[in-house]
This record gives C-alpha cells, sequence and structure tokens, in this order.
C-alpha cells in the first residue's frame, strides 16, 4: 500500500493527496491503452511504408481498422476521391459475409494468435476484398462531391470531419438516404482521410456484429491513423501515376517503346506462359511523309491519334498495343499463334484502309493504308531480339512487295 501512495504522489505531486484505488485503475486503464493505440498506430504506419503498391496500402489500411490487434472494427469500407469525376467511389471493403463467418474468423485468429504482419501478407487481397459481399453491396456506388446531390457521404466528405452516426440521426436525418440503403447499420462512424491541405477519401466503419458502441476514444486513434492513410494513399497514387506516365506515349495514350520492350521480355521469359505463343506485329504507316507534307504536322499527329484508337479498339484486354516509334505501332498479340495472328493483322489493316480519316483542313476524308509484318514466339524465334529484327524484316517486306499487305518471315 504504502508504494501505491508514493506513486500517486509522482503523478499528481501538487495535491499531496491520496488518490483511491478505483482512480489509480482508471489511471492504468487509460495509460495502458494509449500505450496500445500508440503500438497499433506505430505498426500501421510501419506497414504502410513497406510498400508504394495502392491496392495493399488500401489493405493495410482495413486490416488495421478492422484487425483484432488494430482497432476491432467489425466492418470498414474505402472510398476514394476520383478528382476528374468529382465523385468518392468504394474501393476495397473488409468484413465478414454473415454473424456465423463473423464468429469463425474471430475464433480462427485468436487460435492461432496472429499478428497485424501475418493478417497482411495476404497474397490475393483483390479476390479476398473485391468479391466479399460486403463489397459487392456499395461497389456501384458513386457519390457526387460537386454539390450536385446531397447526401450523407458527401456531407461527410465536405465537413472534412469525423462523423458519429448514431440510429437517432439516420432517423432523423438519413432514414431516405441512399448509402444506407445498401449499407444496413445502426451506427457507424465516418472518418475523412486527410493529404496535406485537402481530404482525398473516407472510411466508414461499424460494429454491426457486436453492436459494440463507438466511443469518443475510437475517434482519436482513427483520426490519428487517418491522418497516417491519406498521406500514404497520396504518396501511392502519385508514384503509380508517375509510373503510368513514364510508361506511355503522350501523343496517341499507348504503352511506349520502353514498356514494349519490357512486356516482351516477360512474356517470353515468363517460365509460366512457356507453352503459349506469341504473335508480334510491326505497323508501318504507308508514305506518312506525303501526308505531312501535303496536311501539315498537325493534320499527322491527327491521323496517328485516331489510328491509335483504331487499333486499340480492335485488340482484346490481354495484347499490348504500343506506339513503337514515329509512325510505327507494335502490337503484341498474347496466346496467340501465326495463324490467328495473320488473320488479326489481316482484320486490322483492311479496317484501317477502308476508315475515312477527317482532317479539319480538308473537306473530303482521307485514306490510308499501313504495312504490317508478324512474327511468332517461339516458332519463328525464341530470343526476343531476333524475333523483333524478324517482325520488322516482314514489315519491310511487305513495303518492298507494294504496301498495304501483312507479311510473315520467310
Ligand atoms: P513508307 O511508306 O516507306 O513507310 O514511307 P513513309 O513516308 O511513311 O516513311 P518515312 O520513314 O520516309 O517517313 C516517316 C514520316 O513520319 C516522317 C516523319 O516526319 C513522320 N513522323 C514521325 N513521327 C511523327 C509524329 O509524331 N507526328 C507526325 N505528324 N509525323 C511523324
Ligand atoms: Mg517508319
Ligand atoms: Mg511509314
Amino acid at each position: 500500500m504504502e508504494k501505491e501512495y508514493d506513486l500517486t504522489h509522482l503523478i499528481n505531486p501538487k495535491e499531496k493527496l491520496p488518490i483511491d484505488s478505483l482512480k489509480k485503475i482508471e489511471l492504468q486503464d487509460k495509460l495502458n491503452r494509449a500505450q496500445r493505440e500508440l503500438a497499433i498506430l506505430y505498426e500501421i504506419s510501419n506497414a504502410m511504408r513497406t510498400t508504394l503498391e495502392l491496392n495493399r496500402i488500401l489493405y493495410i489500411i482495413l486490416t488495421g481498422v478492422t484487425s483484432h490487434t488494430g482497432l476491432k472494427f467489425n466492418r470498414a469500407i474505402l472510398f476514394l476521391l476520383n478528382n476528374k469525376e468529382q465523385c468518392l467511389e468504394p474501393k476495397m471493403a473488409i468484413g465478414p459475409e454473415s454473424g456465423e463467418h463473423a464468429e469463425k474468423i474471430w475464433e480462427y485468429i485468436s487460435e492461432a494468435n496472429q499478428h497485424f504482419y501475418d493478417l497482411i501478407a495476404e497474397q490475393n487481397i483483390d479476390q479476398n476484398t473485391q468479391s466479399s459481399s460486403l463489397f459487392k453491396s456499395v461497389k456501384h456506388f458513386k457519390v457526387p462531391v460537386d454539390g450536385s446531390q446531397p447526401s450523407l457521404l458527401a456531407d461527410a466528405f465536405c465537413s472534412e470531419a469525423l462523423l458519429h452516426i448514431t440510429k437517432e440521426t439516420i432517423a432523423e436525418k438519413y432514414h431516405d438516404d441512399s448509402f444506407l440503403k445498401n449499407f444496413h447499420t445502426n451506427e457507424f462512424i465516418i472518418v475523412p482521410l486527410r493529404s496535406k491541405d485537402r481530404v482525398n477519401g473516407l472510411i466508414i466503419a461499424d460494429n454491426y456484429y457486436t453492436q459494440k458502441p463507438i466511443t469518443p476514444q475510437d475517434y482519436k486513434i482513427f483520426t490519428m491513423l487517418a491522418t497516417q492513410a491519406g498521406l500514404a494513399i497520396d504518396n501511392s497514387r502519385l508514384y503509380e501515376e508517375t509510373e503510368y506516365r513514364s510508361q506511355t506515349d503522350p501523343i496517341t495514350g499507348l504503352w511506349n517503346h520502353g514498356y514494349f520492350q519490357k512486356q516482351l521480355s516477360l512474356g517470353i521469359e515468363d517460365p509460366r506462359k512457356i507453352n503459349h505463343p506469341i504473335s508480334l506485329i510491326i505497323l508501318d504507316i504507308d508514305n506518312f511523309k506525303k501526308l505531312n507534307d501535303a496536311y501539315g504536322h498537325q493534320s499527322g499527329d491527327f491521323v496517328l491519334k485516331e489510328l491509335a484508337k483504331i487499333i486499340k479498339d480492335s485488340s482484346r484486354d490481354i495484347d499490348f498495343v504500343c506506339r513503337y516509334g514515329g509512325e510505327e505501332f507494335s502490337i503484341i498479340l498474347t496466346q496467340t499463334n501465326r495463324e490467328q495472328g495473320h488473320y488479326i493483322a489481316e482484320r486490322l489493316r483492311q479496317k484501317i484502309a477502308e476508315r475515312p480519316f477527317h482532317l479539319s483542313t480538308m473537306d473530303n476524308p482521307v485514306f490510308v493504308t499501313v504495312s504490317l509484318g508478324l512474327a511468332t514466339f517461339p516458332n519463328d524465334s525464341a530470343d526476343k531480339e531476333n524475333l523483333i529484327s524478324k517482325a520488322d524484316k516482314a514489315m519491310y517486306k511487305a513495303k518492298y512487295n507494294g504496301k498495304n499487305q501483312t507479311c510473315v518471315p520467310d
């Protein structure tokens, strides 16, 4: 007992009064809680620093909000601001499928004694988060934040402050809110994600299954987490944007030469794809210099852009359409043999030849033809440089033979 009084004097030396045991327990609780909160924040911020990949960062944030070693919320949804469209879009959600599922997960986690780092090591983030019924229930939900459609989430975004929404607030103000028609809950918290001087997203979290009330203590740690999260998201988006720009051609929006080389290497060297043929097309515009000379460089640029669109629209999502050089394009046709590649190349050539190009300076449309060279991996070559060289030579053969045609290696 003596020692306990000593400790109290240290905590509050001015009063020199003994504090009863209850207060001491309360203080100890506060201290423990503060320590735990600091440890959580430290763990989550450290984890966010290990990656620049946006999806993994979002997963770390939501795992931090929902895990037993984190903020312990039952469910969480993350919305990000789409700057161009000025709306919030749901990006990820974590939450059990049902009360039963929740029990199972918590039982498993506590038995397996899983740490935060085990939880975020998840490999199939997309599969796990995008296919959950929680995400599916909100995934088409876009929230305009330009004032055109007032809503609960738009209010939360504009207020830039944490909102604690209770059963009473819902009944009073938001019983008709479209988000709450998809997200059934009694009580939840909306926390803005902040980066520098602006809000770039929201996290919505609740305790739907445990019905544990949300307290001011939750606000404090959630707000601190949201500041770290907002910054990490902004850095990652900036990184992904810069990376995307460094891999694309600004005039046509197609992949650039560097990216073409990288993808072709990956396609050829990836041992999992060893049994999949790849066809490579090199396409060059016929007499493009003449077109430039006759109608001007701007018209030439217009034709390049339109042609890029035609090629892109004619290709599949698994193909890579690239601007190889000035007026040359390359197309990596994934899982495509020579016969299929030739069919695709010829279909594209015809489509281009038939398409009228309406130049702003001309009353009548102009027509453009292209010459294509096709080489197929591994039949024509198993070596990347050699494959490119064969497609290139085939393209020159097409030029030599009279242009507006597709050739393959001899
Ligand atoms: P061929 O049928 O033999 O391919 O003849 P060509 O005139 O198309 O080929 P050549 O190699 O003689 O000239 C290519 C032209 O493409 C010259 C160059 O000014 C033009 N060019 C390359 N890049 C661009 C571009 O970004 N914009 C415009 N407008 N023209 C470009
Ligand atoms: Mg050329
Ligand atoms: Mg040319």
